[in-house]
């Protein structure tokens, strides 16, 4: 069976109090979430150590936005991975679709941070996904295909077991349009079904698929019904406790 996970993006938001008043939000209500289905919050880096220090004891992991693609060293603003795991982070995003667009963030540094995030013990939350324009031409499933091999199928098989992949639209981030269902699940089995070819059923099966794009209470239920949709990766509304928690119990 693969992991359940709801993942909340905080992307650029909340001060340190903000953040950790979330968190403690989050924590409160957590024993109401299926106990199958895994809580992952990503704060902003400023947060990490006193997010880490609430959810201590709890089952909700701490998840970093973005990690360097570089070890260590002269390299100001950068934050290495194995900053991240001391921090107190299991997992790190990478390949955001902000990532891609306003920092530059190529497949060629993406494979090289999923190496750096794997030497230091944390997983990947790989995010994948296409633009408005890239949907009405029709070729959204070779630009996922492209975000895919380029990336993932540099890994090995026992790699994969370290990587949940996020569908992001781009076209249905923080814009209150989400995919429909049908639209949703049949990008995740097109994805599921590119990981089997390329790694083999057994990987693709034991792949944790997200969806993400204003996914809220309202729409989490019929998405995550879908067969091939293994929960979510949510914005806006991760930012609310009581959302996110509604959200975790759509399942
Ligand atoms: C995201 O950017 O990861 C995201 C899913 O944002 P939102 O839920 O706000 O669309």
């Amino acid at each position: 069976m693969r992991k359940k996970i709801v993942a909340g993006n905080w992307k650029m938001n909340t001060t340190v109090a903000e953040g950790l008043a979330l968190a403690k939000g989050i924590v409160e209500k957590v024993e109401e979430v299926p106990a199958d289905v895994t809580l992952v919050v990503a704060p902003p880096f400023t947060h990490l150590t006193s997010v880490a220090q609430v959810l201590e004891g709890t089952p909700i992991q701490l998840s970093a936005q973005n990690c360097a693609d570089e070890p260590k060293g002269a390299f100001t603003g950068e934050v290495s991975a194995a900053m991240l795991k001391d921090a107190g982070c299991a997992y790190t995003i990478l390949g955001h679709s902000e990532r891609r667009e306003y920092y530059g963030e190529t497949s060629a540094k993406l494979v090289k941070k999923m190496a750096l995030a794997f030497e230091n013990g944390l997983d990947v939350i790989f995010c994948v996904g296409e633009k408005l324009a890239e949907r009405q031409e029709g070729i959204h499933f070779d630009v996922v295909a492209t975000q895919i091999s380029e990336v993932l199928f540099t890994l090995t098989a026992e790699q994969m077991a370290h990587v949940v992949v996020a569908y992001e639209p781009v076209w249905a981030i923080g814009t209150g349009v989400t995919a429909t269902a049908a639209q949703a699940q049949e990008i995740h089995g097109f994805i599921r079904n590119t990981l089997s070819a390329h790694f083999g059923e057994e990987v693709a099966e034991a792949t944790t698929i997200l969806y993400g794009g204003s996914c809220k209470p309202s729409n989490a239920q019929e998405l995550f019904a879908c067969p091939d949709i293994d929960g979510g990766l949510i914005g806006g509304a991760s930012l609310k406790a009581g959302d996110f928690i509604a959200i975790a119990k759509a399942y």
